[in-house]
């Protein structure tokens, strides 16, 4: 460990991302992406883009991307805040909401990045233990905390929460800041983004990286009313005022402007999961209901990390969680159907 190294610094456990392989192709069901490219329209305006205005800054205040992403959400500007990618949201928004003085509940079984997020912003936090079939156990979230924060479907389990029980949570945290991460709503959950003009204390993050397979530019937005975006105005341009740039911008606006395409793509995802969660239960996994473009799972009698070995041996990856009570999941990312067809011929073959 470095002397110069702070010391809050050398006590931090980093967030290990998941493998992006360099070495050779392997059917990569490990991180959530997309298996189908972007449309026509989004490599159009990164080709654009890139022809003519690299030379210039990006607009610090992203006027046309809120403005596209408002439309979409019938909202206004002031309730989008863009970014890159909904990681570096959050940690705007652990920085604008949380803190000393303003402790934060998550469950214990969730995005892994935020403890990290905690720890590395001096943030206390409290994670409550999933119930028995690994459900956010919602009336442990229903007392005022200083600040809440889940992603609906929860990651890695895939289980959504109903409208009604988000709508709980943010009755019962009227001075608190709940964050509402949905990374993957649009594969088959409810969005609470209709609940925003009722409750001054939600904040919904949204990704490209999943629904809209633009994980390789980095690009997110968070919305909410339009004092909690002010505050996370506030925060960025303390890091860096231009934030996106001008060819995540151009290629994000275009494909939130091309929600039809995207919602093809998620239907047939959809359909692969359902497809695949029935192949895995009939060879003897427990599968959780996922409204994800993943699921998790766990094999009756043989262990995830056997399973886990195999799979990369064939080619596959898959993530597991070294962490207690789910160290045998397998995540499950879904992939086109001759993947997953691959999937299950490999996982026929190990468990023989
Ligand atoms: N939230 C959750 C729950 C996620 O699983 C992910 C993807 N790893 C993210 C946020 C971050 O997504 P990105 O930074 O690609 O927008």
């Amino acid at each position: 460990m470095n002397k110069y190294w702070s010391p809050r610094i050398r006590d931090l456990k980093a967030y290990v991302p998941g493998e992006q392989p360099r070495d050779r192709i392997l059917v990569k069901l490990n991180t959530n992406e997309n298996p189908y490219p972007p449309s026509a329209k989004v490599l159009e305006a990164v080709k654009n883009t890139a022809d003519g205005r690299l030379r210039l800054y990006p607009d610090p205040d992203c006027v046309s991307f809120r403005e596209a992403v408002a439309r979409q959400y019938k909202l206004l500007p002031e309730n989008v805040f863009p970014g890159n990618g909904s990681d570096e949201l959050l940690a705007f928004c652990f920085l604008a909401f949380f803190g000393p003085g303003r402790p934060v509940l998550f469950p214990d079984i969730t995005y892994s990045f935020y403890p990290v997020y905690a720890d590395l912003f001096a943030v206390p936090f409290t994670p409550v233990p999933l119930d028995a079939e690994f459900r956010i156990p919602v009336s442990e979230f229903c007392r005022e905390n200083g600040g809440v924060i889940f992603p609906n479907p929860n990651a890695p389990t895939g289980i959504p929460l109903a409208i009604s029980q988000v709508e709980t949570v943010l009755k019962a945290n009227p001075d608190s800041v709940v964050i509402v991460d949905e990374a993957y709503i649009d594969f088959g959950g409810e969005s609470a983004v209709g609940l925003i003009p009722r409750y001054p204390n939600l904040l919904v993050t949204h990704t490209l990286s999943k629904f809209r397979s633009l994980a390789g530019l980095r690009a997110g937005y968070a919305l909410g009313d339009k004092e909690l975006i002010a505050a996370l105005d506030c925060v960025k341009n303390s890091f860096n005022s231009y934030t996106m740039d001008r060819v995540a911008l151009a290629a994000a606006e275009a494909a939130v402007e091309d929600t039809e395409y995207f919602r093809l793509l998620a239907g047939r995802i959809a359909a692969t999961r359902d497809k695949t969660a029935e192949a895995l239960r009939s060879m003897g996994f427990l599968v959780l209901p996922s409204a994800a473009n993943f699921l998790f799972a766990s094999h009756k009698t043989v262990s995830g990390e056997y399973l886990q070995k195999g799979l990369r041996e064939r080619g596959i990856l898959v993530r597991r969680f070294q962490k207690p009570r789910i160290e045998n999941f397998l995540r499950i990312s879904m992939g086109t159907e001759e993947q997953m067809e691959l999937l299950i011929k490999a996982l026929e073959e190990l468990l023989k």
